[in-house]
Order: structure tokens, then sequence, then C-alpha cells
């Protein structure tokens, strides 16, 4: 059986390489299986090996920035002449823009913002991603080709044996002459931003139960020499910056070590987590849900448990 994916190839965005890296899992039972990788503007190393079989690529000054209808145009193109089984995106700004655009062009399914990927026993790509307020967790099948997916960055790791492949690059000529664009890139406002806690290592969070003792996380951290990161309960009483909230509607995070203190393991929260290697959580109810997921638990006040660890570090 023949199976083939084709994976959108964001400039500078780990995404890529993590989404072609499960592609490699998803594909392993099938005897014809094929990586593709579409990379627009993207500065490719051309020549170089990669965890893709092929890549379509294209340079062209008038595709220096993003644009929508350009992009959604050589990608819509470049699907209905190699016909790939799966579509899978980056669910960054760019792919959250791009992936609805293809798929209502070819009038497909589109499962946005995917936490988990799997191919079924029918051979389809099966997509999990939190539903209801982030209560359940819901499997999707798209009943139309291609099935398209996106997914965070960070989010799906693997284990699997990836290879690294001789990759054939093909250019592709882009057909947007006719495309009258309805918008205009007026000025690009550069913004520094400080490292976040994406690509920490290890991150002490924070939750409701430690609201008034964030110093003890804040310590614990710098012991640690890791990043702080807190729950929703914690912005919304306006006690951290949204930028470091962790969660379904915060960030997602794939550090070596996540510990959680005073956070109960609301499924919201715990779909930014799922790409830790280690967790370890801190909390007075033994019954938290956030035991369930984690490798060691502690149950305690933190309160009386930070101030030691803290000083026997
Ligand atoms: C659409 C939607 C999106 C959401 N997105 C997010 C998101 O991105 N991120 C997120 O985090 N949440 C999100 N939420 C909220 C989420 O449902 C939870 O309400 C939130 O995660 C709870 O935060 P918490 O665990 O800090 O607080 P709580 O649920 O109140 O838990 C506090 C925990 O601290 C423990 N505790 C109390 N005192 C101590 C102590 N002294 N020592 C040790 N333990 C103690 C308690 O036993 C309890 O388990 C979202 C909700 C919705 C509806």
């Amino acid at each position: 059986m023949s199976k083939k994916i084709l994976i959108y190839i964001e400039k500078q965005n780990s995404v890529s390489e993590e989404l072609a890296k499960k592609a490699q899992e998803l594909l392993q039972n099938f005897d014809d299986a094929e990586i593709a990788g579409i990379a627009i503007n993207a500065g490719l190393d051309l020549g170089s090996k990669t965890y893709f079989d092929k890549i379509y690529y294209v340079n062209d000054s008038r595709l220096e920035n993003y644009s929508g209808e350009y992009y959604s145009k050589i990608s819509i193109d470049l699907i209905t002449e190699i016909n790939p089984d799966i579509v899978l995106i980056g669910a960054t700004s760019l792919g959250r823009d791009l992936a609805p655009q293809i798929a209502s062009a070819l009038q497909t399914g589109l499962t946005a913002d995917c936490t988990a990927l799997d191919i079924n026993e029918d051979g389809k790509l099966a997509a999990t991603r939190p539903t209801f307020g982030g209560k359940l967790m819901a499997t999707i099948l798209s009943k139309n080709n291609p099935q398209m997916a996106t997914v965070r960055p960070h989010v799906i790791v693997t284990d699997f044996d990836v290879q690294l492949k001789d990759t054939e690059y093909i250019e592709i000529k882009p057909q947007i002459d006719d495309i009258k664009t309805h918008v205009k890139l007026l000025e690009t406002i550069k913004k520094e931003i400080s490292a976040g806690i994406e690509d920490a290592e290890i991150i002490v969070a924070g939750g409701h139960g430690v609201k008034d003792n964030l110093d003890l996380v804040y310590q614990l951290a710098e012991k640690l020499n890791g990043k702080v990161g807190v729950s929703r309960a914690v912005v919304d009483l306006g006690l951290a910056e949204a930028s470091i909230q962790i969660g379904q509607t915060g960030k997602t995070v794939s550090p070596k070590l996540y510990i959680a203190i005073g956070i109960s393991g609301a499924m919201q929260h715990t779909v930014g987590i799922m790409g830790a290697k280690k967790i370890i959580a801190i909390n007075k109810d033994k019954d938290a849900p956030i035991f369930k997921l984690a490798d060691f638990g502690i149950v305690g006040d933190a309160l009386e448990i930070l101030p030691q660890l803290i000083k026997s570090l």
C-alpha cells in the first residue's frame, strides 16, 4: 500500500522537522511511502540530507514576505499535482492562516491544533485534539483527501528511530502572475523577544496553590537554572504575564524536566506539557489529576517543601 505525506516547511521553525520525523513513524508500515516537503522562500540549504524524501522548493523575490494568497495558490497547485494523502502544517501564525485557505479551496477537512497524530487500521490519519473547551480529547478522521492537520511546535515527539535521507530537491515555478492580492505589506516592526519558555530545558511552574508565594517558584527555578511557567489561574489573577502561561491557550513546552507546583492538572493545562520528558508534581491533594501524568509526585504543602528544597540545592 502506498502513502504520501506532504509537510509545509516553515523557515526557522522546528515544527517542520518534528512533523517529518513523526511522518517517518506514521509511514513505517507502508511499502511505498513518501515524505515530501514544500518550502516557499524558506532559505533551504539545497543538497543537504533531511528527514524528507523530496522537497519541492521555490525562491522568488515576490514571495519574500508571507502572503496567504500567493502561498496558498502555490501549495494548492502542488497538492493538485502530486496528490498527497495527508498534508501537515505547523500550527504557527503562518500555518494557522495558510492551512484553512488550502483546505477550503480543496474542499477538504482540516483538524487544527492537534496534539497527537496516528494512522488507523484503515490507513487513515487519526488526528487528536482537545475539544469542548479542553474537557475531552477527540480523534478526528477526514472523509476527503488530502487529510489535513495543523500541529503546534514542540507537541509531537517521537522515539522512532528516524533516518536522515538523500533528499531530492525539485524546483517549482510559481504560477502567481494572475493573482490580484488584497493585502499589501506596508511596514515590518521588529520586536525584541527574550528567549521564551518554549525552548527551556527545565521549567518550574506555579499554579493557584502557590499564587501568593510565586517568589518560591522563582527561587527554585533560579537554583535549577530553569525558567518559570504558570497555570492560567495565576495569569487570570494578574500575577504573571500571559507569555509564561502553559496550556491550551498558552505555550506548549517540551522541557527535559517540568516541575508542577500547586497545579491541579486540568486537561487545558496538561495538553501544553505532553512533550515534557520528566514531570514532578508537588500538590497537597493526593488525588490531584496531575499525579496521573507525573513521573514523580510529592504529596504535601509546597510552602513547607519548597523552602527546604531551595535550601538543599
Ligand atoms: C477554554 C479554556 C482554556 C484554558 N486554557 C488553559 C491554559 O492554557 N492553561 C492553564 O493552565 N489552564 C487553562 N484553563 C484553565 C484550566 O481549566 C484550570 O482552571 C487551570 O489550569 C487551573 O489552574 P491551577 O491548577 O493552577 O489551579 P487549581 O485547579 O485551583 O489547582 C490548584 C492546585 O493547588 C493545590 N494546592 C493548593 N495549595 C497548595 C499548597 N500549599 N501546596 C501544594 N499544593 C497546593 C490544590 O490541591 C490544587 O490541586 C483553560 C480553561 C478553559 C475553559
